[in-house]
């Protein structure tokens, strides 16, 4: 149990020490290093000084979104038709989502907002794919592998296996979901360290698999609720049910922006400054633990400087602990095919038409971390950040 493995290497002439045991991982280098808590999520990063803010990380990345699917059946376990919506769960008239969206025939609901455009003709990432690429990365400073899967988890036959690989290498496998039945529930807490549940429109789902993960023993569990015009109402509706103590088990919800692509692109339209900020306010007043995706953070950090209402010491730590756009820098996507792409937004808009092959590469290092596509990109996002300490997203500049 006390399994302890120091390792060495040096990177573009940089030196890097790692220690990996079963609870925790570091690197300790003259200007990057981080702490990592297994078992919690903690993480800490710092430079030359604990005060220093490294840029990125130059020993490779530190979370990797790995695309494990995108065969999608959407929610099927419990289709609510719009002659079944139960009166008090009705989206208002003026922000009905799309009606051509309705459930088709069978069992089969395709999400209406899915920016993957995910249906039942997708593709699977293999496990010797898998295996080849993180295997790539021998010095292993990558903490936590988000998997894109499907709503049940179970379209990839492989994926526990990969999950189960990663723990056997020292990396935290974590996903989302949306409908999963208990018997996966059983074996996501058996493997994962966080699990995120995606509130779609029956918000019973999610809640009773939220519940059902944090009995099965997981400490981190999270919603995942998109913030646009047309979700705005299912966003104010569960932090209400989270104020009233209806979704237990929940560690914290977690907004995310919407970005236009795939299905989202056209019926799909973001909130207004005015309601990003009175849903924060709303959760600041009642205490719901909940964030923001990194996409957020250009808004996130606008109105937490201009907003009088919230106190200096307070402004000061949502500050801290906003962490804008790290894609490219720490964090990294590869699609179903082993491409490499800054995020999964990027895959496929402007310079991101073709990624790079992380399945295929020879070097690691070479051909995708300090690949001069990586590098241009990085030296960018950087730069976006200069004059406000908060990089802005290159893709989608409607969103900063
Ligand atoms: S949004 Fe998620 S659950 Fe819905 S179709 Fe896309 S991948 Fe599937
Ligand atoms: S590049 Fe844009 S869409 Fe991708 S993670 Fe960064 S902010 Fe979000």
């Amino acid at each position: 149990m006390n399994k302890q493995i120091a390792k060495e290497f040096e990177v573009k002439g940089q030196k890097f020490t790692l220690i990996d045991t079963p609870l925790f991982k570091c690197v300790r280098s003259k200007e990057y290093n981080y702490d990592f808590d297994k078992k919690t999520g903690y993480f800490a990063r710092w430079g030359k000084t604990m005060q220093d803010d490294p840029q990125f990380s130059p020993a490779g990345f530190e979370i990797w979104d790995c695309e494990a699917t995108t065969i999608c059946s959407g929610m099927t376990s419990k289709v609510l038709t719009e002659q079944k919506v139960p009166t008090e769960q009705k989206v208002p008239t003026e922000q009905k989502v799309p009606t051509e969206q309705k459930v088709p025939q069978g069992n089969y609901s395709p999400c209406r907002f899915c920016y993957k455009a995910n249906n039942l003709k997708g593709k699977n990432l293999s496990f010797a794919d898998f295996k080849t690429m993180i295997d790539k990365m021998s010095n292993r400073v990558l903490t936590q592998v988000a998997f894109g899967a499907d709503s049940k988890a179970e379209s990839n036959p492989d994926l526990f296996k990969m999950m189960q690989y990663c723990r056997e290498v020292g990396v935290i496998p974590n996903i989302t979901v949306s409908d999963v039945s208990d018997e996966t529930i059983k074996k996501l807490c058996n493997v994962c360290g966080a699990v995120a549940v995606s509130r779609y429109e029956d918000k019973q789902i999610c809640y009773d698999i939220v519940r059902k993960l944090s009995e099965g023993g997981l400490s981190q569990v999270n919603i995942h609720s998109l913030l646009s015009l047309q979700t705005y109402d299912w966003c104010m509706e569960t932090v209400k049910d989270i104020a009233k103590g209806k979704v237990p088990g929940l560690n914290a919800i977690v907004f995310l922006s919407l970005k236009k692509k795939g299905r989202a692109k056209n019926n799909f339209d973001s909130v207004s400054y005015e309601q990003f900020k009175s849903l924060f306010l709303w959760c600041m007043e009642n205490k719901i633990s909940m964030g923001f995706d990194s996409c957020s953070a250009s808004r996130f950090m606008k109105l937490v400087t201009e907003e009088d209402s919230i106190e200096k010491e307070i402004k000061k730590k949502y500050i801290q602990s906003c962490e804008p756009c790290e894609s490219g820098l720490f964090s990294f996507y590869t699609n179903v095919d082993g491409d490499y792409f800054p995020c999964s937004f990027t895959e496929k808009e402007n310079e991101w038409k073709n990624g790079l092959s992380l399945l295929n590469c020879n070097n690691f290092y070479e051909d995708i971390w300090y690949h001069p596509k990586n590098e241009n990109w990085r030296q960018r996002l950087i730069q976006s950040g200069c004059k406000d300490n908060c990089r802005k997203c290159l893709t989608f500049p409607e969103i900063n």
